[in-house]
Order: C-alpha cells, then structure tokens, then sequence
C-alpha cells in the first residue's frame, strides 16, 4: 500500500501531505496520518470490471453505480447486525440497510431462522400457502387504514397496481403527482412537469409514451392553489392524487400535517381518491407508516421494503368496497406468479413481528433523534450550513441554511458536491451511505449506542473536512 499516491502534493508545514482524487477533483489532505484512510478496493474493483461487461452500468439498479459520488461502487459480501464488509474485508456501519427494508439491520438471527425453516420446505407453489393469511392478519390487525391487501413482488408493481385501481375504481384516467417524490418506475410514474402549472406531464424517460406521460399531471409539493388550480381544472377526468405522505427519496421533503390534512378534505370534496405511497414510510416512522403518524386516512394505500424483512414484496390495500375492484372479485386485472412468494411472506412475519414488540419504535426514534440532533448542534457550534433533518429512523444531510427544505426546488444541486465529499471520506472511515445525497439514511433496531457515538465522532470530523476544504480552496 503507497503511502503517497502519484498525486500528492505536499501543502504548506503539515507533516503527512497527501491527496486523493474525488468526482473529478484533487484534494489534498495534509493533516491527517493517511495510512488510515487508504481503504483497499482491490477486489470490489475487479468485480465491478466483471459487471460492466454483464449489465448496464455494471449494476442491477443505477444508484447503485456510485455515478454521483465518484469512484466504482463496493461489492458487499457479509451483513452482519448494523454491519456490511465488502469484497476487500472492509467493515462498514451501514446507513443504507438496503435504502431502508432492513429495519432489523443484518442477518437478524429470527429472521434468517425464519427463511431457513420455510425454504426447507420449498420455495413456491404457485398456490396460497398459510404465511400469506400470517402476514396479512398481522397486518390488518394492527393497521385501521385497509380492510384487503394485496401481495406483489415490488415497491414499483404495488404503485404501478394501486393507480390501475383507482382508475379501474373512479372510471378517470388523471393522475397528480408531485415534484420530489418517487415512485418506481411504472410508466406513468416516470413524468416530469410540462410547462406552466397545472398542464399535462412529459415523460423523463425514454421508452415512456407521450401518451402515457400525458395522463399524469406534476405539480410542487406544498403549493395549496396549485392542487385547487388542477382540481378545478381537471376533476371530471381525475382518478387520484399520489404522495408519499413522507417524500423521502429526493432528500427528505417533510410536509406539513395540515397540508396532508387539505389533500385528504378537497380530494374527498371532488370525488377524488388519494393515495399514500407508503413503500418508504410504511412500518418504518410507526407501524402504521405516515398514515398513522398524522393521523389521515387515504383511499389507497402502498407498501414495500419493510414489508418483506430483504426480501421482495410490496402490497397494496385498501377498504373492501375498494379492493373488490381486484380481479378475481373485480374487473381490474393484476397477478403475479411469485406474488405471496412463501420465503418472502416468512421474512415479512418475522420482521413485522419484532416490530409489533412494544417500545420498539419508540427506542429507534429516540436513538435518533440523539444522534441527529448531536449532529445538529455540532453543526450549530461550528457556524456550518449543514443540517440534518428526521423522522422517526430516517434522516437526510442537507448542506443548507434553511429551516425546513419542503420542495424539490429548495435543495440546492450544488450542495452535493458537499455531499459527495463527505461521503468518500465517511467511506474511508467506515462508514456507508447509500451513494447520492438525494437519498436518505435509516437506523435500525440494530445500531446501538456506541456504534451511533463512533459515527457522530467520525462524522463530526468529515463534516469539518468539507468545510475545510473550502476554506483551502
Ligand atoms: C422504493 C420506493 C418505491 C419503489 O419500490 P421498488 O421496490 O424499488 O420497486 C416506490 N415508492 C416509494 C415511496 C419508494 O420509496
């Protein structure tokens, strides 16, 4: 391992020059002893060769290709707890916990006991197996907001499931979107804003149809005239409003409770359905996800991630007024052949079970609500435009001054650069983070005090690097 790479360059009387190359940019790094910090990346290096040469980009997914922070991302070999170990041996506290399904963290024991003691036994039958009622009943009787469920294999196909429905059930074809939020990649998901406010969504993808885009319409989130400006305009032909009541795939939006509250009253008033895309917030901020947590009931609700403890399922539910659309009862058709995939529905058991334990979401809050606001007031006392904002165990870093940040608009393109820098030297220091400071971080049950005190400490003095390094500048 070189102690000095090829471009170091040594700066002013600090004893240890150094520099690395990050997003394009040199950085030189004079004060810290840099045989800590050289990470090996050997293996995860050749593997991701490997990959280009199979898939699109090297990745099954495309964050995952590290193309905003720099670099080629970490091939993960182990989970453990809180932990991930790469290609190389390297240990990392995961913040990323597979952008958020692993509430337990890694590996947890009743979980994987779970999986084992239901693959045993095979791994699909194409034919309704006892865990799906399990999962279902834990389910229901734990959440007032759907009467029927509906199993399916992904966060995207709940989405894509639950907007057939609410165009099946009203016989409309609009849908209101917001800027900010996301919501897999269905077709009509996948539409960005057309000009002016209020008028008919394009596609931001290729491969989406005009057609399909323009049945979608994208307005700011938190804007009030703007929904009644549409609502007015477009309530004959509009089946739904889709939100996440938490938008927390493009930093972390928080809305106001009265603005939800207003979403639910003038949809309701307009023969309007209102959905909550709940695949994030869901049995993540409370059992009972964002609905629960402020209290508002939606039409239709999604699920995903936690839902399935790792393994692939989303669900969509509703009341059984609604759900008898579903084919067989009803005339909207949707199926899947590993849909209730019996594997699946035992990770979900498990997991949902120690949810349901009490005090469990009340210990994650509050062991992040220490760990973020240590960090905030770290930030206060060092003058830094660097925020973190919360709920429940989801947090996001935000290089700004604002106090709240409540619309795309708000985040400042510019500010991930920051972030990106933090980032490769948290990575450096152990620590990972899913890799663009769009997205959120999660804690799970399995993080506990120390390790949340060693990441505040490593994280403090990234922060501090950041900052530095403008000042260098
Ligand atoms: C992750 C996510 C999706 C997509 O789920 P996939 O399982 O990735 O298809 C949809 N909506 C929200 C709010 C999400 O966070």
């Amino acid at each position: 391992m070189n102690l000095l790479c090829d471009l170091c360059v040594p700066i002013d009387t600090r004893p240890v020059p150094m520099c690395r190359e990050l997003s394009g940019t040199i950085f030189r790094r004079g004060y810290r002893d840099c045989v800590t910090y050289l990470m090996n990346k050997n293996q995860s290096e050749k593997l991701y060769t490997k990959a280009t040469q199979y898939f699109p980009g090297g990745v099954n997914s495309p964050v995952r290709a590290f193309r905003s922070v720099g670099g080629t991302p970490l091939f993960i070999d182990k989970g453990e707890g809180c932990f991930i170990y790469d290609a190389d041996g390297n240990k990392f506290i995961d913040f990323c916990c597979s952008w958020g399904p692993l509430i337990l963290g890694h590996a947890n024991p009743v979980v994987v006991e779970k999986i084992y003691q239901t693959v045993k036994n095979g791994s699909s039958f194409g034919a309704p197996t006892r865990l799906e009622n399990e999962l279902a009943e834990l389910i229901l009787t734990n959440n007032p907001f759907i009467e029927k469920l509906r199993f399916v294999s992904s966060g995207t196909e709940a989405v894509m499931s639950a907007i057939r429905l609410a165009r099946g059930y009203t016989g409309k074809d609009l849908i209101i979107k917001f800027d900010g939020c996301y919501h897999g990649h269905a077709d009509s998901m996948l539409v960005k804003a057309g000009s002016g406010l209020a008028t008919f969504g394009i596609s931001s993808s290729s491969g989406v149809p005009e057609a399909v885009a323009k049945d979608t319409i994208v307005l700011p989130l938190n804007d009030r005239s703007a929904i009644e400006e549409a609502i007015k305009r477009y309530k004959e032909n509009l089946a739904a409003i889709i939100i996440e009541p938490v938008p927390a795939n493009n930093g972390l939006l928080l809305q106001d409770k009265e603005y939800l509250q207003f979403l639910r009253e003038i949809t309701k008033q307009n023969n309007v359905l209102l959905i909550f895309d709940e695949v994030i917030s869901g049995f993540r901020i409370g059992f009972t996800g964002a609905a629960g947590y402020y209290n508002i009931h939606p039409d239709i609700l999604t699920y995903g991630k936690i839902i399935g403890g790792g393994m692939p399922v989303g669900a969509y539910g509703a009341s059984s007024e609604i759900m008898k659309r579903i084919s067989p009862d009803g005339s909207v058709y949707q199926g899947g052949t590993l849909s209730g995939n019996p594997v699946a529905m035992g990770a979900g058991i498990a997991t949902l079970k120690e949810c349901l334990k009490e005090d469990f979401y009340s210990s994650l809050e509050k062991k992040t609500n220490l760990f973020v606001s240590a960090l905030n007031s770290f930030s206060e006392k060092n003058n830094f435009p660097f925020k973190v904002f919360s709920i429940g165990s989801i947090f996001w870093f935000a290089f700004s001054e604002k106090e709240k940040i409540q619309t795309a608009d708000a985040i400042d393109p510019l500010s991930m650069q920051k972030f990106n820098v933090l980032f490769n030297d948290l990575l450096e220091k152990g620590i990972y983070f899913g890799p663009s400071g769009y997205e959120v971080g999660f804690i799970s049950s399995a993080h506990t005090d120390d390790v949340l005190n060693d990441a505040y400490a490593k994280i403090c003095d990234s922060i501090k690097y950041v900052f530095d390094q403008i000042a260098i500048k």
